[in-house]
């Protein structure tokens, strides 16, 4: 059984007064993890991972609900509940929570969500699972989080859903006869139609995607994939529109299909890289590398995060390039993910080996290649690498954006940092001019890069960052969830701001 947990007055005002519907935010995840300790008690920490960095802070502005699994059994609901209800009085939103049994985690969490969707929408089709068993929980658990919403929702009520553990919610909410104005927005890529047929349940989420008022994409190049996949497997829809918002419209209706970049809240990472604290970790940083340059990868434990690929490039940059040996050191964050997956568990066996293979190969007295962190950091301890870093590395071989690429340009206060940046990071639409563009398949054009970031001269340096910053400064959190929310309101289909992808900002705005 779930318990709704208290939630206040919603209906607020924008800052021009104008006043918004409150905001149901479905996702898969609640924005706080419970962990049990040795002596059964419960304890609360604020979740990690783009999702929850992006949406907590507008969500607690504006009030509303959070629809989603706290992450724990359903064994465990009365606990639970009594911790999520106590961490969240003050907070300004209420919490939903929606129980899973160990068979839903099994094969609507670990199963369809992570080892069908994700790794069919990342390209890396070897590593997908396509078993009945999966797809019959998906459905089963769509379905509980369609009875939740019900439960909490008003008339007037906007409906966000987030990501793919939930495209199918919208279908059992309309036959719910839910009539409220639903949004989805796909945090991850959306693959080329040839990927997206060896799904046997291709036609089922395309009818749901189709369902939506409003379905939004992190880039343009994803919209393209959906819409070729619908013209491929359902229908040809009549296309209204040409910009950053289209109208598909078919006989059974139409939804707005729109591209919209997430990011985050420049000023947070802005602001706190100028405090007095940051100022002293990264002093201490300074002292702790004497005379090294640090190259930065922050990465969540994942395959698609290209981790093996950029350890390989750099054993080639110390390989071919002995002199910067003693003057460079990787700092490798990993951040401890879905280690229950078997796929995860290998990749972290391969990065302990790579790591410990350059480490022995290269080290000296007094220097080590790889600083390596399997470890989430804290907030500042980040911000502090992130303002120290000389070169950031964001090379995964597939990302629906990336944050970490955000996050490292809003923090270089200095201006003087280098970031390369995948090709194939949803980021790269609006981060082009400024990165150092590279494919993370290739070793050579890798090491290159490395080399070209480090040897860079700090006029073209403080040019390229300032290019980045002010990109991630005009298009931040608040612009994004400001431009779904138009999207999904606005009577015209051009009446809101231009995405980054289609109107870079200009020198000096
Ligand atoms: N992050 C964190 N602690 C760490 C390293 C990273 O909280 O030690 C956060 C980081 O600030 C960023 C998020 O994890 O907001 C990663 O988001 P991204 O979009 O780069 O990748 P995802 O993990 O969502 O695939």
């Amino acid at each position: 059984m779930t318990t709704s947990i208290t939630p206040p007055a919603m209906a607020k005002s924008d800052s021009k007064g104008n006043s918004s519907h409150k905001l149901v935010i479905v996702s898969n995840r609640l924005p706080v993890v419970l962990k049990q300790l040795p002596d059964q008690q419960w304890t609360v920490e604020p979740g990690s991972g783009g999702l929850v960095t992006a949406l907590a802070p507008v969500l607690r502005d504006r009030g509303g609900t959070w629809v989603g699994w706290p992450g724990t059994s359903d064994r465990d609901v009365q606990n639970t509940n009594e911790v999520l209800r106590k961490q969240h009085e003050g907070f300004g939103y209420s919490l939903e929570p929606v129980q899973l049994n160990q068979s839903e985690i099994e094969n609507y969490y670990k199963g369809f969500s992570n080892e069908t969707l994700w790794p069919l929408f990342h390209d890396l089709i070897d590593h997908c699972q396509f078993k009945p068993e999966y797809w019959e929980a998906y459905q089963q658990v769509n379905r509980k989080f369609a009875e939740a919403v019900k439960k909490v929702i008003s008339k007037d009520d906007f409906i966000w859903i987030h990501d793919y553990h939930l495209i199918g919610t919208i279908s059992y909410l309309r036959e719910m006869g839910v009539h409220n104005k639903v949004g989805f927005f796909l945090h991850i890529p959306f693959p080329s139609t040839d990927i997206f047929t060896r799904l046997p349940w291709r036609k089922q989420l395309l009818e749901s995607l189709l369902e939506y008022d409003l379905v939004g994409f992190q880039s343009a190049r994803d919209r393209r994939n959906f819409i070729t996949s619908v013209r491929t497997l359902v229908d040809k829809p009549k296309i209204e529109g040409k910009g950053q918002l289209i109208n598909m419209i078919r006989d059974s209706g139409s939804v707005r299909v729109g591209v919209f970049p997430i990011s985050i809240d420049y000023n947070e990472f802005a602001n706190l890289a100028r405090s007095q604290e940051i100022e002293s970790q990264a002093w201490y940083l300074h002292e702790h590398f004497p005379e090294q340059k640090i190259i930065l990868g922050v990465d969540r434990l994942d395959y698609t995060k290209g981790i093996p690929e950029r350890l390989h490039a750099y054993k080639e940059v110390l390989t071919k390039f002995p002199e910067l040996r003693g003057k460079v050191c990787l700092v490798q964050v990993v951040v401890p993910s879905r280690r229950d997956i078997h796929k995860y568990d290998d990749l972290k066996i391969e990065i302990d080996r790579l790591v410990s293979e350059i480490n022995g190969a290269f080290s000296y007295a007094g220097w080590l290649p790889i600083q390596y962190m399997y470890q989430s950091l804290s907030r500042s301890d980040l911000v502090a690498y992130y303002r120290s870093a000389e070169v950031a590395l964001v090379t995964p071989l597939k990302d629906g954006m990336n944050l970490v690429a955000k996050e490292y340009c809003a923090s270089n206060i200095e201006g003087t940092g280098v970031l390369i940046l995948s090709e194939f990071a949803g980021t790269v639409a609006q981060m082009k001019v400024g990165a150092i563009l590279v494919n993370p398949h290739d070793t050579v054009a890798l090491a290159e890069a490395i080399v070209m970031a480090l040897e860079m001269d700090q006029k073209e340096r403080r040019s390229r960052m300032r290019k980045l910053r002010r990109n991630v400064r005009g298009y931040d959190i608040f612009w994004w969830v400001d431009s779904f929310m138009k999207s999904a309101f606005s009577k015209d289909l051009g009446n809101f701001p231009l995405t980054a992808d289609y109107a870079p900002l200009a020198e000096g705005s």
